[in-house]
């Protein structure tokens, strides 16, 4: 039982196909111990169910990342229930539609504002907003995508949200090194999940990832649970600012290894 003794709280699970599920699933079945949130009343109801699922009874709280005040009652919420935790699942995005198809050039800056907001400034929030109830060796984990390091159709604005987290990762790290806290993100390969619905043309990402990845498969949400479980564990304790891949290998290909007709 990796996660023994280790309490958290994981943003995110939007359902059972969310990447966030799949990590708690991993890191309850390693015998960690959580506290699940969810958006708005919409999901509180779906939610509960999953809440139950994950053995943490009661513990469901409301946590709109635009809503300061919601992250502040969350620390207050996991100190009553908790005291201290060791992780932190930070599985959020958001960008408006607007912003993931069509041309790049059009983007306005209310769509880019809000992005920015929801997907990366948040996680600086939670960290800071959270940081006194972390314990010594506290590891904290978010969700990146390669789009956010090489141009990928249809993911624009989003693509622009995660180079900066991916950055974010890595300045937070070492900001909090010095405390003893982890930061890192995994880049995860294209999944069928609720916020990938938004993503123009997405079957085809997963067509084309599939095709092209070494493993010639697309990825799961527990293969991800697993690689997180993995960062949030001390299995993981020298690893920092890191940003790992959980994408069947396709970040290192330069070029298709396809056969074509050169008629
Ligand atoms: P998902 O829709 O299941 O999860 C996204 C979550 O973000 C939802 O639970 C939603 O409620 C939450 N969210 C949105 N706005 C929020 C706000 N204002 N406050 C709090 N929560 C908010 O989809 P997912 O694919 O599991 O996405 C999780 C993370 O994984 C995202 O960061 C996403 O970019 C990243 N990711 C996804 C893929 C993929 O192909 N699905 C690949 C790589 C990375």
């Amino acid at each position: 039982m990796i996660m023994k003794g280790k309490k958290g709280v994981i943003l995110g699970i939007a359902n059972k196909k969310s990447i966030a599920y799949g990590i708690a699933k991993a890191c309850q079945e390693q015998g960690a111990e959580m506290a699940i949130t969810f958006l708005n009343e919409r999901f509180e109801q779906k939610l509960a169910p999953i809440a139950e699922d994950l053995g943490c009874g009661a513990r469901l709280y409301p946590c709109d990342v635009s809503r300061p005040e919601e992250i502040t009652a969350l620390r207050e919420s996991l100190e009553k229930d908790f005291g201290q935790i060791d992780f932190v699942v930070h599985s959020i995005a958001f960008a408006p539609k607007e912003g993931l198809s069509g041309r790049f050039v059009d983007i306005s800056k209310e769509a880019f504002d809000v992005a920015m907001d929801i997907s990366v400034y948040s996680l600086i929030e939670i960290t800071r907003e959270l940081k006194p109830i972390l314990s010594d060796n506290a590891s904290v984990l978010t969700l990146s995508y390669y789009g956010g390091e090489k141009y990928i159709p249809n993911y624009n604005l989003m693509g622009v949200a995660k180079a900066a987290l991916e950055m974010t990762v890595k300045y937070l790290a070492e900001d909090l090194g010095r405390d003893g806290i982890r930061v890192n993100a995994i880049s995860a390969g294209p999944i069928k999940t609720l916020a990938a619905a938004g993503i123009g043309d997405f079957a085809f990402m997963l067509k084309w990832n599939k095709a092209h990845a070494p493993l010639k498969e697309n990825v799961t949400i527990e293969q991800v649970g697993n690689s997180g479980m993995y960062l949030l564990s001390d299995l993981s304790s020298a690893v920092t600012g890191e940003i790992h891949y959980v994408d069947g290998g396709y970040n290192i290909m330069g070029m298709p290894a396809v056969e074509f007709d050169e008629n």
